[in-house]
């Protein structure tokens, strides 16, 4: 007799444990198997077997049978298993919770099949083929299907295929089946999200001496099955040839590996761009894939078809086996954080995985976080860099422009007299040029001249954001629309003014100055429609514009040869932001905008507009100087006690009336209190523990308070971030709670 351990899918704390079920005579089981299992009084509910056990204590009468199986191979590979247990411990989620992360959704449910396909195959031996078909000659209809079985490859085709050719041939079909020269056969198809791409088979280039001196280092690695790695790689060095042949040789050694990079380097481009060097072997994971695309991507790469996986965050779940090598690309980006329930950091699980599995592990940035660069200075990641550009290309030249000056000379427009200048000779030279607009932190707000009044939502503790084009003002946070007063509504002055500079603003400035140049403006208006945003790219990639006015989209990854003129509307505009890594942010954001100028032939100069000229962040981008500056914030964070010296977790209460979410987030505080009471040994690692409303007060309607818990980040701390995650799962009564660690936003 067999049992098995099943965990099932539903993800209360209650049954977050292993039920023991009987394996029924014949049916094959392994661990990661998905099961059918009744479930108290449920008849079916779906599940995943853990673990296989030989003996059960239960007596016999209290042990049901599993149902059936979802697939006949484990949807969970084990060291899946193990990291599910691991985000479990870390997220302190349920491990139902953590095992969903594993396969798409969709399967979940059995809301997605594999895509059947109905062939016919000639089942007749070849030599006596043509006597067959001879004696069909009275049946003609019949015999033509056969001749056209006889003429196709493997004497196969789709049934679709040849009622496209012949017509309806379902009856003639049915007989040769009764005869015994066909047989019908469903096969699962898979489908494919390339389409008909061409296969632009690209040729490797001759690697630079940096290159080649990294991946003398990185190779033996991956060749070993370990290591860990923080390539810090200046925009434009080629880290993207160095990952394309780390993973080579990977593929070469018969391992798989995969590559993650922020959702929004992965335009339709690079997906083109990677298969185009891997091909077949590659599987891309992104968010535009259909439901089913997804699904046949993942069966693609469980059933072992593939040796490299490219995607965003929850790539590193990809069911890869033998894996060599992982690679986080742009690892600063804060999108590898997942903030909601389980919580976790793509980064640390490919450190996780890599580790369990025997893989080498690459970091890269132009501009690395300061946890890891911390790391690598400890010793815990192996530094590699790259300091010069590819073909020694030289580094853009940055001018930092001093808005005061230009406003004390009466200059009150957008631009300065130094970017006018740097824009008008970029175009008369015929290149393109980026105008980036930092939307994050500064808006077009509306403000009363006469008594301040700003006009801020209704339903969300922000200002709101003035459309030019619309002439309406719309919420950011949830999108309501208010139409833009004539007179203030607290002292009824008419003097109504606008704030700030939004994107569409620059787009008006440009065609003022250069009437003839062809615009184009990438921003969440523009981009609302699905395919919007590669769109825009690819028509000024095409040339079709001149000037891309855009925000943040525009940052990233992207690779424009043209550009030589990069213009940064205001600098300085996030620095305000009450956020402990604005510095960070900053500094890495106009460091990767100037990295768009001048990546190709042609030098590129850059335009830093700012308020704020001595900013150490400002100042150290406009010379490219990460190490400058990372010494400068570890001095700053060490002093203030921020991360990486510590670590921030909080309870964020959402309610829909404020002094509920105030009372469960005091209610909180006081267990917070009490617990920290009972442990004298964490007492002295608390640098601050805080009950408040949030920054912004309220969002989409919902009051917002807080519970933040600052604390030196040492392992044994993490059972008062325990501590936190488990108050957050008890329920509430009209209010919602949810845990957060160094969350993305302290908004
Ligand atoms: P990064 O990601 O480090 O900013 P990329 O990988 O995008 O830089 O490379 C910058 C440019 O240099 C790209 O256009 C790329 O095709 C080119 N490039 C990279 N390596 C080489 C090489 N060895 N020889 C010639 N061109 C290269
Ligand atoms: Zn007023
Ligand atoms: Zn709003």
């Amino acid at each position: 007799m067999s049992f098995c351990q099943v965990i099932v899918d539903i993800a209360s704390e209650d049954v977050d444990r292993v039920f023991t079920y009987r394996v029924p005579k014949g049916m094959a089981l392994e661990p990661g198997m998905r099961v059918h299992v009744p479930f108290g009084r449920m008849q079916r509910l779906e599940g995943i077997v853990v673990e296989m056990v030989e003996d059960c204590d239960l007596p016999a009468s209290r042990v049901r049978d599993v149902t059936d199986t979802l697939e006949d191979y484990p949807a969970v590979l084990p060291g899946l298993l193990e990291l599910a247990q691991q985000i479990k411990a870390s997220s302190f989620c349920t491990l139902a919770q953590a095992l969903r992360l594993m396969f798409p959704a969709q399967m979940r449910g059995e809301r997605i099949s594999a895509k059947k396909r109905e062939y016919a195959v000639l089942t007749v031996d070849p030599t006596v083929r043509e006597q067959i078909a001879v004696s069909q000659s009275r049946a003609p209809k019949r015999a033509q299907v056969l001749r056209a079985l006889m003429s196709a490859e493997g004497g196969e085709l789709p049934v679709e295929q040849l009622r496209r050719e012949l017509g309806d041939c379902r009856p003639m079909l049915a007989a040769l089946c009764k005869m015994g020269y066909v047989r019908l056969e469903q096969r699962e198809t898979m489908r494919s999200p390339y389409g008909a791409m061409e296969k632009l088979a690209a040729n490797d280039p001759q690697l630079t001496a940096q290159q080649q001196e990294v991946l003398s280092r990185l190779l033996p690695a991956v060749e070993a099955g370990r290591g860990a790695f923080l390539l810090y790689g200046v925009t434009g060095s080629g880290k993207t040839e160095v990952f394309i042949r780390a993973v080579r040789r990977a593929a070469q050694l018969g391992k798989t590996a995969i590559v993650l990079v922020p959702e929004i380097a992965l335009t339709p481009q690079m997906v083109m761009w990677f298969r185009s060097r891997f091909g077949e072997d590659a599987a891309v994971l992104h968010s535009r894939l259909s439901p089913g695309e997804r699904y046949d991507e993942w069966r693609r790469i469980r059933r072992g078809d593939v040796r490299v996986v490219i995607g965003a965050r929850s790539a590193i779940f990809a069911p890869l086996e033998n894996i060599g090598l992982i690679i986080v690309d742009e690892e600063h980006e804060q999108s590898y954080i997942a903030d909601n329930t389980p919580r976790y950091d793509a980064r640390e699980l490919a450190r996780l995985r890599c580790e369990r599995e025997g893989a080498a592990l690459l970091l890269a940035s132009a501009t690395p976080s300061m946890r890891s660069f911390a790391m690598a200075g400890r010793g815990d990641l192996a530094l590699l860099e790259m300091l010069r550009r590819v073909n020694d290309r030289p580094m853009p030249q940055v001018h930092i422009v001093d808005m005061r000056e230009e406003l004390k000379a009466g200059n009150r427009s957008v631009f300065s007299g130094a970017l006018l200048g740097g824009l008008k000779s970029c175009l008369d030279a015929g290149k393109q040029a980026i105008l980036f607009v930092n939307r994050r932190g500064y808006s077009t707000f509306v403000s009363c001249r006469s008594c301040g009044y700003v006009v801020t939502c209704s339903q969300c503790d922000v200002s709101m954001t003035y459309h030019s084009s619309e002439r309406v003002l719309r919420c950011h946070y949830c999108g309501q629309e208010a139409p833009v007063p004539s007179a203030c509504p607290e002292c009824g002055s008419p003097y109504i003014k606008y704030f700030g500079v939004g994107t569409q603003r620059v787009e008006e400035e440009v065609r003022r100055h250069f009437p003839d140049v062809p615009v184009l403006r990438m921003d969440n208006d523009t981009t609302r429609t699905k395919d919007a945003h590669e769109t825009l790219l690819s028509a000024f990639r095409r040339g079709e514009a001149r000037i891309l006015v855009g925000t943040q989209m525009i940052a990233k990854g992207l690779d424009f040869p043209n550009v030589t003129m990069v213009g940064i509307i205001a600098a300085d505009a996030m620095l305000k932001l009450p956020d402990y890594r604005s510095a960070e942010r900053t500094f890495q954001l106009l460091t990767q905008v100037a990295g768009r100028a001048g990546r190709a032939d042609s030098p590129g100069e850059v335009y830093l507009q700012t308020y704020d000229p001595e900013h150490y962040a400002v100042e150290a981008a406009s010379r490219q100087d990460y190490r400058a500056f990372y010494e400068e914030e570890m001095r700053r964070r060490k002093r203030a006690l921020y991360p990486p010296y510590t670590l921030i977790a909080r309870l964020l209460y959402e309610a829909d009336r404020d002094e509920d979410a105030q009372r469960e987030a005091q209610s909180a505080m006081r267990q917070m209190e009490a617990f920290f009471e009972r442990r004298t040994y964490l007492r002295k690692y608390v640098v601050a523990l805080r009950v408040m409303a949030c920054p912004i007060r309220k969002i989409k309607g919902k009051a917002r308070w807080e519970v933040t818990l600052k604390i030196v980040d040492k392992p044994i701390c993490q059972e008062a971030v325990g501590k936190m995650s488990e108050i957050a799962q008890i329920p509430l009564e009209n209010v919602s709670c949810i845990c957060q660690v160094n969350p993305s936003s302290m908004m």
